[in-house]
């Protein structure tokens, strides 16, 4: 018999959208978002979607862990199982320990699918308690990020997606909101729909520049005149929150 059971996208996201899962002789068979989680009302990405049961119950998911019997790159494997792989890390571990010292195992890892046992919790104070070497492990993806965040704008939190919804007009600057930022694009749309305006910043006719009231499209690399430009312009119209500039901005 089918089950709709409550869930949370595990997948290593900070969108957590929340799920209803169908589950029908211990198989997923459906996933579709929830109105659970107020911001993602619903809205999921089309991998989770489509293909999380076959993530789940696919041929090629691991279910049990796998020795290397061959020569590396030749794809041969021998299934084992969970204790004997306890044992040949713990064997493998303590031989390099023995030779080499503790810092001579470096975690390359990162969250995973998020959770309390992934995210920089219990790994952490497994590799501590062992000596392992110290590394920090911020992801490619969002480590860059997170530095060009704090270069351009300091050390400030993006925009709160409640906050957005109170907005008047939202500027979309260097943002493919309908493939990068899924969960953004119905918060456009509510604000057309109240009749707010949204200008749209990009090189190219991106989709939601189609349906932007204003759609500036830069040469590549010519951002920061437009930026100094409207910085100007607003400052030449006294319409600079010159308090909250002071309170609020660093550098000004
Ligand atoms: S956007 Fe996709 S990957 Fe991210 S939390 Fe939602 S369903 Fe998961």
């Amino acid at each position: 018999m089918a089950q709709q059971l409550a869930s949370v996208c595990p997948l290593d996201c900070p969108d957590t959208c929340s799920l209803t899962v169908t589950v029908e002789d211990g198989k997923i068979t459906k996933v579709r978002g929830s109105e659970a989680n107020p911001l993602t009302k619903s809205a999921i990405c089309s991998k989770v979607s489509k293909l999380y049961p076959d993530f789940v119950h696919g041929s090629n998911r691991l279910t049990q862990p796998l020795r290397r019997i061959g020569p590396k790159g030749e794809g041969k494997f021998e299934a084992i199982s969970w204790d004997q792989a306890m044992d040949l890390i713990h064997e493998k571990f303590q031989d390099a320990i023995d030779k080499y010292g503790p810092e001579t195992i470096m975690p390359l890892n990162y969250a995973g699918p998020h959770g309390m046992l992934a995210g920089g919790s219990m790994d952490l104070r497994f590799f501590h308690q062992l000596g392992a070497t110290v590394l920090s492990r911020r992801p490619l993806c969002g480590g860059i990020k997170s530095e060009a965040w704090a270069g351009t704008f300091g050390a400030i939190a993006g925009v709160q997606m409640t906050d957005l919804e109170q907005s008047d007009m939202i500027v979309v600057w260097g943002n493919n909101v309908s493939y990068s930022n899924l969960h953004l694009a119905p918060v456009l749309q509510r604000l057309r729909d109240r009749g707010g305006k949204v200008v749209v910043v990009d090189p190219k006719r991106i989709k939601v520049a189609e349906q932007a009231d204003l759609h500036l499209a830069l040469r590549p690399g010519t951002d920061i005149v437009l930026a100094f430009a409207l910085a100007a312009e607003l400052e030449r119209r006294g319409a600079f929150d010159t308090d909250f500039i002071a309170r609020m901005v660093e550098g000004a």
